[in-house]
């Protein structure tokens, strides 16, 4: 039946890139959204088109529930849970002292609560299977922290930690865990930011060049692959050297 990956948040940007790769690779995939159908299912004939089966699913990770389902829904059509690549994310930016209650929850909500509930989804799948891989997106943020980012650094610094236990408590059944953590991406995330803020970013990073979507997906299809199989409970950055 071959082997499935599910990656969260897989309709644009980074996630997109993911699940190419995943296709590329040969696994069946299926694509979360929270809301944008189209661009889904786009990608579910990019990957369909890449000889694979696709299936898209949407639901909010940050709910329990739809994340339970989703990973149901995925064991059911397609056998097995082989990869989940915990990528759904969002940023509020603003500096903390204006940041209100509902900028810092929704952050938290999505990018550390939501990794939480597929996280343990899926390895309770995992668990059986005695086999999985995990893949957290983090931040630099997380590691560094950044002006104006005081909820997503939390959520991003959460999700290290997160990575870290989840690790260590799955490993014994054969699941590796780990963190990548992208430094600044072109994708929809990061186009609202102004030339100046970019300009900055780009002179913090010694490879003098912004990172694509497929500098992290190539790390993540590394990490998921049998070549990885003696590293968990890592944080990898893929940043071009923003954090040395
Ligand atoms: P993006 O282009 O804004 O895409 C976000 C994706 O997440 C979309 O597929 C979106 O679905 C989905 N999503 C958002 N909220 C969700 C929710 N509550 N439930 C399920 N799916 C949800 O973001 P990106 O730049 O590719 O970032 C992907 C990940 O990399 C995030 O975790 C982000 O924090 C991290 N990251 C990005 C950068 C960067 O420079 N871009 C740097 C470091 C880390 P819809 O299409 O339906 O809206």
């Amino acid at each position: 039946m071959g082997k499935t990956a599910l990656v969260t948040g897989g309709s644009r940007g980074i996630g997109r890139a993911i699940a190419l790769k995943f296709a590329q690779m040969g696994y069946n995939i299926m694509i979360n959204y929270a809301g944008n159908q189209e661009a889904a299912l786009k990608v579910k004939a990019e990957c369909e088109a890449l000889g694979v089966k696709a299936e898209i699913f949407a639901a909010n990770v940050k709910n329990s529930d739809e994340a339970q389902a989703m990973v149901k829904e995925t064991n059911s059509i397609f056998g097995s849970v082989d990869v989940l690549v915990n990528n759904a994310g969002i940023t509020r930016d603003g500096l903390m002292l204006r940041m209100t209650d509902e900028d810092f929850e929704d952050v938290i909500d999505v990018n550390l609560t939501g990794t939480f509930n597929c996280l343990r989804a899926a390895s309770k799948v995992m668990f059986k299977q005695r086999s999985g891989k995990v893949i957290n997106i983090t931040s630099v943020s997380g590691v560094g922290g950044n002006v104006g980012q005081a909820n997503y650094a939390a959520s991003k610094a959460g999700v290290i930690g997160l990575t870290k236990t989840a690790a260590r408590e799955l490993a014994a059944r054969g699941i590796n865990v780990n963190a990548v953590a992208p430094g600044y991406i072109e994708t929809d995330m990061t186009d609202v930011l102004s030339d100046e803020v970019k300009g900055k970013i780009l002179e913090s990073v010694p490879l003098k060049r912004l990172g694509k979507a497929e500098d992290v997906a190539n790390l993540v299809g590394f990490l998921a692959s049998e070549s990885a199989d003696y590293i968990t409970g890592q944080v990898l950055h893929v940043d071009g050297g923003m954090i040395i």
